[in-house]
């Protein structure tokens, strides 16, 4: 298990070399490879696998402390992460040792390809298949998005059951899968550095030993391992970017001034206001993140209510949050040396990553009424 000091010291580290290189990052819609490569060399690609295995053995926690502190400085970087924590956790569930320990040693990048063309945002529904020929089975696709696409070395892929009831099969497909074409380019609004690129399989021969669970478990296995983890980690990196806009926007206001006044701008009360507003929602957030992480950790009843809940408010959070940066930090916010403007398009992200946030709210009201879920 990893001691607090050490993962901070790590984490540190490679939140230093994303801080360097985000703004290019960002300018160009580069994938952060020296991050990534930095994370690896932490230990920090291997922290949530399991110390039998060579990794780290953390949990929830330290992974969710590691996507908040990359997403301060870095949100593509932070994202990358936690699409790989994520993928990460299926593997520890049921991924083959070889790979498990290629992970824990920071030689393999991993993420989950769900999405699809055709459900798009209903994960839950992949229309992809898989068919068995013989000892194989080939995976047919449209993946819509797939963060760290063409960079991971394995991709958590959904696809109809080959035979079994269920709604979805889980499979292993590694980089440079015959068959898997990436498509090129990512020009996003935000996140522009996470390389979510679309994927297509067309008779993509993986051997039957790459599916994950059983044959139809994929619902069970992205609802109860998935789903957390995501829900969490992705708003991990809501209240990073969240506390870099708060960061950001109290030292802008400290520091410039009107000299014909005599004052700074934190000395006008309406600009106090909003960073105030902006401080509450981001603590807000996070203390629902605290809250869901202690949910997770004790089991406690209403888990996955918590778990529903947390994307969903520190997405809104977020939004505000580095809305009200904006306007705080005015014409020199619409100009990019303030770093706020990134902050305000990466903050978007989060809405529109399934579970989006609208579906979030009908699933958190099927809940609190008591109706299933799906
Ligand atoms: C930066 C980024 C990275 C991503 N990375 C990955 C990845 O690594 N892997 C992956 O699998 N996917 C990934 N995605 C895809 C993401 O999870 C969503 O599937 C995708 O953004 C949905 O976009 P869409 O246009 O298909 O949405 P649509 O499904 O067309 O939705 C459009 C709008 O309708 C709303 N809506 C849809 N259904 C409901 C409902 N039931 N109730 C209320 N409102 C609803 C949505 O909230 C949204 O506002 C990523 C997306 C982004 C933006």
């Amino acid at each position: 298990m990893i001691r607090q000091e050490e993962l901070t010291d790590a984490v540190e580290h490679a939140a230093q070399v994303a801080s360097e290189r985000a703004g290019d990052v960002d300018a160009t819609g580069t994938f952060p490879r020296q991050t990534i490569d930095s994370l690896a060399q932490e230990g920090l690609l291997g922290l949530v696998s399991a110390s039998d295995v060579g990794g780290r053995g953390a949990g929830m926690r330290e992974a969710s402390a590691v996507v908040e502190r990359l997403a301060r400085s870095c949100a593509s970087s932070a994202l990358v992460t936690t699409m790989h924590y994520c993928a990460t956790a299926v593997m520890e569930a049921h991924g083959p040792v070889e790979l498990r320990r290629e992970i824990a040693a920071g030689r393999s990048l991993g993420t989950l390809a769900f999405s699809e063309t055709g459900s798009r945002s209903h994960f839950w529904a992949p229309l992809s298949t898989a068919t068995a020929e013989g000892d194989d089975v080939l995976l047919d696709a449209s993946k819509s998005w797939v963060t760290s696409a063409g960079e991971a070395d394995f991709y958590v892929w959904s696809s109809r059951p080959m035979a079994g009831d269920g709604a979805s099969t889980m499979w292993l497909v590694r980089a440079g899968q015959a068959g898997i074409q990436v498509a090129d380019g990512f020009n996003g609004l935000g996140m522009r550095g996470n390389s979510s690129k679309p994927m297509t399989a067309k008779r993509a021969a993986v051997a039957r030993e790459a599916m994950l669970g059983s044959d139809g478990g994929g619902f069970d296995l992205m609802m109860g391992v998935v789903l957390p983890w995501f829900q969490v980690l992705n708003a991990s990196a809501s209240v990073g970017i969240a506390e870099a806009a708060v960061s950001a926007t109290a030292a802008h206001a400290g520091r410039t001034r009107f000299e014909h006044l005599g004052q700074s701008l934190a000395d006008q009360p309406v600009t106090r206001h909003h960073i105030a507003r902006m401080r509450i929602q981001t603590d807000m957030a996070r203390a629902l993140l605290m809250d869901t992480l202690q949910a997770v950790e004790t089991n406690r009843p209403d888990t996955m209510l918590r778990v529903l809940e947390v994307k969903a408010a520190a997405s809104e959070a977020v939004v505000d949050v580095t809305e009200l940066a904006m306007r705080v930090c005015g014409g020199a916010a619409f100009r990019k040396e303030l770093g706020v403007e990134r902050n305000f398009r990466d903050a978007r992200a989060a809405t529109a990553m399934a579970p989006t946030t609208d579906a979030l709210y009908d699933f958190i009201g099927k809940a609190v009424c008591g109706l299933p879920l799906f």
